[in-house]
């Protein structure tokens, strides 16, 4: 394979600006400080930490020294293969590049493994989080496109994967993508469902050892891009009926995972609305949940990369904020003792 150097620019992406309005008032009253931060990267594309995940079921062979030579380094740092316990997890091998440096995706062929996903390097975030080990009955419970389906696929090998999307249409992208990256031979820990998310915990009381909400949210880089004004302005009405959707769906992840499993609830947008109030709202009406800390190994080891802010809430949680795009919110929860 021939990875192209392509610092080309992309044409500049026009920033919204009502909705950068919007963003000014709602996030200085709630973020204060760090929203300047948080702002400037979402005012440069430039900054956002792009990240090229390798798929380990395919060959290889050249790509990381391809990658290496164009000034690509791993984003985690890599145990030596003698130093790995059998249940401990393979590090995921996520390469990202100080300046803004892309390189082409990679198209389908029936019958090959593609090598590389390109993904947002925070989006990892969650799925380090979740920490998946192997055997692991594991539901990802909004999956389309498949980005953190493919990135567990990476760190363990779970007895089950259920990856579930609501969307037929993105339905059938995922069913793509895991196509694209997963050998025929682990099919078979595959599940792939097309139902609405907030039916799954009853369906499924207990069953998984782990789920993943990625939730479906206000994802404040792609709406402060919009070109369109009105589909700003009609973005801005949606947003206020996603917090009810999404504790819906972190309901129904409680109700699936089993006791002493652990869920996490991720979404790509900054507001408290769609985050603290969604998790704190579950808190309150969930008998038995724990909120978790970040694991301190995890921040030490992402911290050149990301930043964490810390937010106290009335509950009294950290909650971590990556940093290099300020964007991927994460909660841990863990449901009642084992
Ligand atoms: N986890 C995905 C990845 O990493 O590629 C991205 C998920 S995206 C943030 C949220 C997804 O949730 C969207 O594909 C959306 O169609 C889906 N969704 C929305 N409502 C849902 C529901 N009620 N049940 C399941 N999925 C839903």
């Amino acid at each position: 394979i021939h990875l192209q150097h392509s610092v080309k620019s992309k044409p500049q992406k026009q920033v919204c600006k009502t909705v950068l309005k919007h963003f000014d008032a709602q996030y200085s009253e709630e973020l204060g400080e760090q929203w300047r931060g948080a702002r400037d990267v979402l005012l440069n594309p430039l900054s956002w930490q792009y990240g090229v995940l390798l798929n380990r079921f395919s060959d290889l062979t050249n790509l990381k020294q391809c990658l290496t030579e164009l000034g690509y380094t791993n984003l985690l740092p890599q145990k030596h293969p003698e130093s790995q316990s059998q249940d401990a997890h393979i590090p995921l091998q996520c390469f990202i590049h100080q300046d803004p440096v892309r390189i082409p995706t990679q198209s389908h062929h029936p019958g090959w493994l593609k090598q590389y996903y390109l993904l947002n390097a925070a989006s990892l975030l969650p799925v380090l989080c979740l920490n998946v080990k192997e055997g692991e009955n594991v539901l990802d419970l909004c999956a389309a496109p498949g980005g953190k389906s493919l990135a567990i696929l990476q760190t363990a090998t779970p007895g089950l994967l259920h990856c579930n999307e609501v969307d037929q249409h993105r339905h059938d992208w995922l069913l793509k993508t895991l196509e694209s990256y997963v050998p025929p031979t682990l099919r078979d820990l595959l599940c792939v469902t097309h139902m609405d998310g907030r039916s799954i915990g009853t369906m499924r009381p207990g069953a998984y050892d782990k789920v993943l909400v990625d939730a479906p949210c206000s994802n404040d880089r792609s709406w402060l891009y919009t070109p369109d004004t009105h589909q700003g302005e009609m973005w801005l009405k949606e947003r206020t009926q996603l917090p009810l959707l999404q504790k819906e769906l972190l309901c129904s992840a409680l109700a699936a995972v089993r006791p002493g499993g652990v869920v996490v609830y991720s979404t790509c947008t900054m507001s408290q609305a769609e985050n603290q109030s969604v998790v704190e709202a579950v808190l309150a009406s969930y008998q038995g949940v724990e909120l978790l800390e970040l694991e301190q190994h995890l921040i030490d080891s992402l911290s050149e990369q990301f930043c964490f802010a810390h937010f106290h809430s009335s509950v009294g949680w950290s909650l971590p904020l990556s940093g290099s795009l300020a964007q991927e919110m994460n909660y841990y929860l863990s449901e009642g003792e084992e």
